[in-house]
């Protein structure tokens, strides 16, 4: 099988609180094209488990970026913590998830490890302490632009002056979650996810990131990862939605684009997936910085 990976840098468009710097469109996808690369390169170097090794590196890179919200440059929760949920699925139905884990510069690596534990998700005070107990440090990883996306949600909560989409506080200017899918030359697939969530959230809100066949699924027929309003996605089952539609014969492009279609207006959303021979891509009006490598 014709080894590929793909990479997304999250569904949602520009905020005005956060408008969009000129080029950086282009920018966030060379980012998600980086990321793509390095996956395949790791794809190839690894001589077991390739797909997971694939999703995993390039994972790392965008959580490391941080112009996404994933990792570093994580979005802050209103009490102005930072929380990160995380997780990583394979076509051999293993799965592991992190939730509310707190300073830990990557997520996917705690997640990754909770894999070779008998759980499948770790949550809150929990995850974090199992990150230390495993050797991931604590890390600073609020940035200069994290902050002002908080101080302006909790402005627009203060004032009341809300979006039209902030209502029950869900609000949709969640660009820059990060997600990978790969497919190995031995007929497996994997996926991984990693976000600091929306822009306005309580802290120990989970959303559909660390959510199996929410945010991320992966199967015999494929491996699916979703981005974009993570309520709804978990209510959908957005990522295994877009799978049930390519076990049951659509092309991973058909799959997606029917999901991204049937997602209510006006929440964003937006897929990544792989299956034996497609792949596919897409988010509510197209706005997602992806990345393709092959
Ligand atoms: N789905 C993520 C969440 O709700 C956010 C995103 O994809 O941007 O936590």
């Amino acid at each position: 099988m014709q080894p590929i990976v793909l990479t997304h840098g999250g569904a949602g468009g520009p905020s005005a609180d956060a408008p969009e710097p000129p080029n950086a469109r282009s920018e966030w996808a060379a980012a998600c094209q980086h990321a793509a690369q390095a996956g395949l390169a790791a794809l190839v170097a690894a001589s077991s488990d390739q797909s997971l090794a694939a999703v995993i590196a390039a994972a790392i890179i965008l959580e490391d970026d941080p112009r996404f919200n994933a990792g570093t440059g994580a979005n802050l929760r209103l009490d102005g913590s930072l929380e990160l949920d995380a997780s990583l699925a394979t076509s051999d139905g293993r799965f592991a998830a992190v939730a509310c884990l707190r300073a830990t510069k990557n997520p996917v690596l705690v997640a990754r490890a909770v894999m070779n534990t008998p759980h499948i998700l770790l949550c809150g005070e929990g995850a974090t302490r199992f990150a230390r107990q495993q050797g991931f440090p604590e890390a600073a990883m609020v940035t200069e632009k994290a902050l002002k996306r908080w101080k302006a949600a909790r402005e627009r909560l203060q004032s009341g002056n809300l979006r039209p989409y902030e209502e029950r506080w869900r609000d949709m200017q969640f660009h820059g979650t990060i997600g990978a899918v790969a497919r190995a030359p031995d007929g497996t697939f994997a996926v991984s996810c990693s976000t600091g969530g929306t822009s306005m959230m309580l802290p120990g809100r989970i959303g559909d990131t660390p959510i199996w066949g929410a945010g991320v699924f992966a199967g015999e027929h494929g491996a699916v990862c979703a981005t974009g309003h993570g309520e709804l996605c978990i209510k959908r089952m957005g990522a295994f939605s877009v799978y049930q539609r390519m076990a049951a014969g659509a092309d991973a492009q058909e799959a997606i684009e029917a999901e991204v279609k049937a997602f209510p207006h006006p929440f964003e959303v937006g897929f990544i997936a792989v299956g034996k021979t497609s792949h596919g891509m897409a988010a509510t009006d197209d706005y997602m910085p992806r990345g393709a490598a092959s």
